[in-house]
Parts: structure tokens; sequence; C-alpha cells
């Protein structure tokens, strides 16, 4: 890998797997002359659906413009409230807003970091119609017993797994549900293709308006249009986005598609050395795999507890000197000024998480010397 705007950063906080496959397929999409939305779109939405077991994807443009088309399909309204995590990146909170309807937080697991049934519950109203389950970090939150409260009252359950591709649910791919998933390849997560998005979904009228509404709700795709031999007039059918991915995106994420599997099994085991050199370390919780599934560990956060004798900003402080650039945890957005006065019942797990814990650099290239440095500056801070 060549040094880029960070090479003065010894150990990242994450780095893309990328190689010269991603190169040549991208350099392959330019050369075709097809560079916008196009076949390569359409394979990378095939690829997905069969390496998840989802029945449709659409590829957008980010996983936010994908959480906002689901709230579209949806046909939320002013006046409608959906339940967030304040735990989640804002666009998890950004995007009820968007349709005009309003974000209701709830509070979090500790341990998970993720909504659970009893979270949700203290917030429903009889406006509350969808709940957006984000599987935070790549844990997988319980779907089931979501689903288990929800579906008696009619509340439409989305799952945002910008974080969780490669994460494992009940023993299949997070994304396999029959709910509406969201996806991202920002270079922060998993795989990733510069910037992009998708959304999965069982249904395919579902599926076939939100491909529509990514593409100015044209009646005829641009690329259905050119593959006809007769001109094709199209129609607008209502007001639409442009939430395109282009096919030179698209190049490179069949490409990382290609090596998710290599790339979840050596976060994994980067968590296990991270476990093996911090397992005793009084005061500290490490993340780990819920009893439904498996996390990819898309991030690994770290909480010191109250016992650690060291504070997480004198942490990040220590972590910064020694070359190593480590993340806050979550965010909370509703401690956000954009989210200033913004109602919410006490999010007492989701302040003291955002808080208190931060993310360790794990990323595929990694070496155990980087580990090392990552694990003492945690070890030498309890002395
Ligand atoms: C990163 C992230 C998003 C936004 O993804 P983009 O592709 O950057 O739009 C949404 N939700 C969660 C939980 C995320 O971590």
């Amino acid at each position: 890998m060549t040094a880029g705007p960070h090479a003065r950063t010894l150990v990242p906080v994450m780095r893309p797997w990328l190689g010269v496959e991603e190169q040549v397929a991208a350099a392959e999409a330019i050369a075709s002359g097809w560079v916008a939305q196009g076949p390569r779109v359409a394979a990378f939405e095939q690829a997905v659906c069969e390496h998840l077991g989802a029945a449709h994807a659409v590829a957008v443009s980010s996983c936010t413009a994908a959480l906002h088309l689901a709230l579209v399909v949806l046909d939320m309204r002013p006046g409608d409230e959906v339940v967030v995590p304040s735990l989640s990146f804002i666009a998890t909170a950004n995007a009820v807003r968007y349709v005009g309807a309003e974000p209701v937080f709830a509070d979090v697991d500790p341990v998970t970091q993720n909504l659970t049934p009893e979270t949700i519950a203290a917030v429903l109203s009889p406006h509350t119609r969808v709940v957006i389950l984000v599987h935070q970090a790549g844990v997988p939150a319980d779907i089931d017993a979501v689903r288990a409260l929800c579906d008696p009252l009619g509340v439409t359950v989305v799952e945002d797994a910008a974080c969780a591709i490669g994460s494992t649910y009940r023993g299949a791919a997070v994304g396999a549900s029959d709910n509406l998933v969201t996806l991202s390849f920002h270079p922060r997560k998993v795989i990733t293709t510069g910037e992009g998005g998708m959304l999965l979904a069982r249904d395919g009228a579902i599926a076939a308006r939100v491909r529509r509404l990514r593409e100015h709700a044209m009646s005829v795709s641009a690329a259905d249009r050119h593959a006809h031999g007769v001109p094709v007039l199209e129609q607008y059918l209502e007001t639409g986005f442009n939430y395109r991915m282009t096919d030179v995106q698209a190049a490179i994420g069949v490409v990382q598609l290609g090596r998710l599997d290599e790339i979840v099994a050596r976060r994994r085991a980067l968590a296990e050395g991270y476990r093996a050199r911090l397992g005793t370390v009084p005061g500290l919780a490490l993340p780990g795999d819920p009893p439904w599934g498996t996390t990819n560990y898309q991030s690994y956060v770290v909480t010191p507890t109250e016992e650690f004798p060291v504070s997480r900003d004198e942490l990040m402080q220590r972590y910064l000197r020694a070359g190593i650039s480590p993340r806050r945890g979550i965010m909370a957005a509703h401690l956000e000024p954009a989210y200033e006065g913004h109602p919410h019942v006490p999010l007492p797990a989701t302040e003291l998480l955002t808080r208190r814990s931060l993310v360790l650099p794990l990323f595929h290239e990694m070496t155990v010397e980087d580990q090392d440095r990552v694990a003492d500056v945690l070890i030498e801070a309890v002395g």
C-alpha cells in the first residue's frame, strides 16, 4: 500500500483493503465507455443478493440515501414517529427528518450497544410507524425479538446494517431477513466502493419503486433506454432523487465483495488477538458476539468502566502521543447541536457509552506489532 494523506499516523483506526484487482476492475469500467449506473451496478446488486441471501438489492450513492428511500417507500409523513437509537452515526436520525417525520430516540443495551424490545417499548406511541434497528459497530441486534414487539402493533422494522455486512444473525447473513435493510460501502465500513450504499428488500414491488426513486422516478432506466433499438419515452412517476451508484464504484464493489469472507475472518482473528492481550485488564469491557449471532467487528469498541484509572479522553491523548489513531466510541445524536432542544426520554446507557468508549484500530493489514502497541497503552494505563 502506498502512503496516503495519513502517512504520519503510524497505526490508523481503519484502512480499507484495496488491491490491484480493484484498480483493474475500475479501469475496465472506464475503458468500457459506460461509467454511470449500468451493467456493473446490476452485477454488484446480483452478487450481494447471492452472497447475503437477499431477494432484491438496489445500489445507491450511500447508506444515508438508502435509509431515506426506505422511509419514502414506507410512506412516512409529517407527524409519523420513527424510533432510532441516538447512539448511532447521525445519518440514522437525519434520514427521518428528510421525510418530515419525527426521530424518537431510544436507549440501547450497554453491552451490545443496540436497541432492545425494552428500550423500544419505552418510547412507543400511537404515532410510531417505524423502528430503525441499527446493528451498531457490526454487532447484530436481536431482530426477531424486536419484530415480536413491533409486528402486533403494525410497526415496521428497518435494519440499518451500514456496519454489519458479513455479520450473522441466527445462522444467516445480516441482510437475509424480510425487513428493508440498508448497507454502506464507505471506506470506514468493512468493504468499500469509495462512497456507496444499498437497500435490500424481500418485496419485488418495493424494490422496483426504490429502483425508480434513485433515478428521478423515471419509468424506464437510462440503461434500459439505451438497450432498446427504438426510442423509448420515459415518464417521471413521482418526485424522485439522483441517488445512483456509478459503474466504476460497482466494479470495485464486486471485487470487494469477493474479499468479504476473508476480511471478516481476519477481523475476527484480530479481535481474538485483542481479547488475548486485554481480556484480563481490569475495568475494561471488550466487544464480542451476542448469543444470537456473530459480529464482523466493523469497529472494535472498548469501554473503560468506572474502575479504570485513566479517563477516555486521557487515553485518547496517550494514543496520539504513541502515534496511534483511536476514535471516540459511537456518537450520540441527541447531544449534537443539530438535535438541541429535540425532546427525548432519559438515555443513560447511551450517554455513558458515548462518554466512556473508544474505538481501537483494527484493519486487514494490521500486524502483531501494531496490536501489541495498541494494547500496551491500555495495559500501561492500569500499571
Ligand atoms: C456509516 C453509517 C451510516 C451512513 O453511511 P453512508 O454510506 O456514509 O451514508 C448510517 N448508519 C450507520 C449506523 C453508520 O455507521
